[in-house]
């Protein structure tokens, strides 16, 4: 049975991956047409490795999400209740921005 930290960085290091696949679409999204108010499909980062949904949010709402290395963006759902190392900074707008704390926030942060 892995330890509380050894799950939280087995998460964040599957969401730290998401994450760089997202940073690579903001570079050429723009490319596409898209403007900093448009919505644009990222990648859902809650950590199952099975999940691929979409997410959509604007360019504005994702350059705010990764202002902060600990947030991550997620489908309106996917949120881990459970989890004791992320909380839900919000999930009103159609997606849900958690965030990790502790541990797992150090983990984000080194590898982001
Ligand atoms: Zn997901």
């Amino acid at each position: 049975m892995p330890g509380e930290d050894e799950r939280a960085r087995e998460a964040v290091s599957d969401q730290t991956r998401f994450r760089a696949a997202n940073d690579r679409l903001r570079r050429i999204v723009p490319g596409y047409g898209f403007k900093g108010g448009d919505r644009a499909p990222f990648i859902c980062e809650c950590g199952d490795p099975g999940c691929f949904e979409a997410v959509m949010l604007s360019l504005e709402e994702y350059d705010r999400v990764r202002a902060n290395p600990s947030w991550f963006v997620l489908v309106a759902g996917h949120e881990d209740h459970e989890a004791t190392y992320e909380r839900v900074v919000e999930a009103e707008r159609g997606y849900a921005t958690v965030e990790k704390i502790g541990f797992a926030a150090a983990e984000a942060a080194r590898l982001g």
